[in-house]
């Protein structure tokens, strides 16, 4: 059914942040080595920076705490190991390197995600460019490419309905919840997932519904369910992009 959405046209986002000046404190990633996938990422919870360096012959996971480090390699079949796939020389610079990275990222971190929400607010009002204000400082131009959400109209069936995400079933299902006297949508009436396999999300009206109370065709709960389903689960969130477009740019791999 997923063929009925119409879906906006990708766009790109331009961010101009403050990321502490990475190149004042520390170099750019070793550029004779094969350029590598790179996360980080701070728990809000836990203050906990977690990167991942990510190569075909294997991984380093290093955590950061702001006193503390630990880390582990992955071999290529992706087991933990204390001991390093690669030659001494090559580990110990990437260690180096990945300490420099860790102590910038967490100092910077909570600055650089201050900035990511009010440039995803400009990004939601419409604006194409956000720039960081304030004293004259070196920043990084940021051009992102962004996902069309789904053009969705609102709920046009009896009633009002809410939704609840059910993750930890397979093909992270969304189920539309309905409630006929407008005040707590708790009735389940339709049930979308992410068919992988076919690439499609799959929505079907739940059994025993009454499509006549709910006041819509069947087409059009599921059109509705499935728009739902792929600005929530699929359109990649703008905070995500720009942050891991900043991460990449402090490494200098981006
Ligand atoms: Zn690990």
């Amino acid at each position: 059914m997923s063929d009925h959405i119409l879906r906006l046209p990708n766009t790109v986002f331009t961010a101009v942040l403050d990321l502490g000046d990475p190149r004042a404190t520390f170099p750019v990633f070793p550029d004779d080595l094969p350029v590598p996938a790179l996360v980080a990422d701070v728990d809000e919870e836990s203050n906990l920076l977690t990167i991942e360096i990510v190569w075909p012959d294997g991984e380093l996971h290093y955590d950061y705490d702001g006193a503390t480090v630990e880390y582990h390699f992955h071999t290529a079949g992706g087991d933990a190991s204390q001991s390093s796939p690669w030659p001494a020389d090559v580990t110990t610079r990437i260690l180096e390197w990945t300490r420099l990275f860790a102590g910038h990222v967490f100092t910077h971190f909570e600055s650089i995600a201050d900035q990511i929400e009010s440039a995803a607010e400009w990004h939601d009002r419409g604006l194409p460019v956000f720039a960081v204000a304030g004293e004259p400082r070196v920043l990084e131009v940021l051009d992102v490419e962004l996902e069309g959400d789904a053009l969705t109209l609102p709920w046009l069936g009896a009633g009002t309905v809410g939704h609840e995400h059910n993750d930890d079933e397979p093909g992270d299902p969304i189920t539309l919840l309905w409630d006929p006297a407008g005040v707590n949508p708790h009735i389940p009436i339709a049930k979308a997932h992410m068919d992988d396999a076919a690439d499609e999300v799959r929505s079907v009206i739940l059994p025993g519904v009454d499509l006549a109370a709910v006041g819509l065709e069947e087409h059009e709960v599921c059109a509705y369910l499935e728009g739902l389903y792929i600005n929530d689960n699929l359109v990649a969130d703008p905070r995500d992009v720009v942050y891991d477009a900043a991460i990449l740019r402090i490494a200098g791999l981006w």
